[in-house]
């Protein structure tokens, strides 16, 4: 099943991706008279029966909508992203893999859905690309156990983590600004529940302007989702959701050689590929 969440007017609404079309979950539940939670918020909370209510929807479905797509989770605690997470990108880097999750995070104002413009402020110059697994935190975790870790979590999304080199690497390091600027965390464009999925044996892949720049496979993570899970709720509880970026496989500019260094500029188009899920587009301006 593949979730979305539309405007519906300044409220996001639930959706279901369908070959048909995007079911407008709303009135369709009013339609027949079916309970259904209203957005992805409720959905979550709901756990499996909200989608048990959602799969008795989508039999028969005859109420299908254009409303524009929001990001496919909007009331979120935190934003967490996992840096050098894939053995060749710390390999494209130069630095050694880590020997624990490296941990930093973005804010909500971040968030941008599927086929959103993204704006790159004119004061810097090397913004970079980072096609990235998401995983939705489904209930509160705290100090969960590796095996029990996948449990914790709803369901997945592709994201882009969007960065600004030239003030990642300044005035000391500055991961978390030159990380959330407005609309840096695309996600989208739906949310697949977590148990239609494998998440460490999904191809993943992103292109500028059609052009392959990552592909790889999220066997290549350093820490799987479930350790990350394990790990990050050891320290402080994770909550219904909350996101979790874990990290991206090589092929970002930032690992180009310097004579071949090709940064995103206004008009490019990034579109980031997770199989199973789907293609996550952002377009900058
Ligand atoms: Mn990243």
């Amino acid at each position: 099943m593949k979730l979305v969440q539309l405007w519906n007017g300044c409220f996001p609404s639930l959706g279901i991706q369908t070959p048909q079309g995007v079911i407008d979950v709303e009135k369709e539940s009013a339609r027949r008279g079916l309970p259904s939670p209203t957005d992805m918020a409720a959905a979550i909370a709901l756990g499996q029966a909200g989608l048990d209510q959602l799969a008795a929807l989508m039999e028969g479905a005859e109420c299908f909508t254009n409303a524009p797509l929001a990001p496919v989770v909007t009331q979120t605690g935190k934003i967490l992203c996992i840096g050098l997470n894939y053995r060749q990108h710390a390999k494209e880097c130069n630095l050694p893999l880590p020997e624990k999750p490296v941990l930093f995070n973005k804010f909500s104002n971040a968030l941008a859905a599927h086929g959103d413009y993204v704006t790159l402020l004119p004061d810097y110059l090397e913004y970079d690309y980072e096609a990235e697994l998401v995983a939705v935190i489904g209930k509160p975790a705290r100090d969960v156990k590796e095996e029990d870790a996948l449990s914790y979590v709803y369901g997945y999304t592709c994201g882009n983590d969007l960065s600004t080199r030239d003030l990642q690497f300044a005035r000391g390091n500055q991961w978390v600004l030159s990380k959330t600027l407005d609309g840096f965390a695309p996600i989208g464009p739906c949310l697949v529940p977590a148990g239609e999925l494998d998440p460490q044996n999904l191809a993943i892949s992103s292109t500028v302007n059609g052009e392959v720049r990552q592909n790889s496979n999220t066997g290549d993570m350093i820490f799987t989702v479930a350790q990350i899970i394990a790990d990050l709720s050891h320290h402080f509880t994770l909550q219904p959701g909350d996101l979790i970026f874990t990290g991206t496989p090589q092929g970002v500019m930032h690992g180009y050689p310097a004579d071949q260094k090709n940064w995103l500029r206004p008009g490019d188009r990034v579109d980031v590929t997770i199989q199973h899920i789907g293609t996550l587009t952002t377009t900058f301006r």
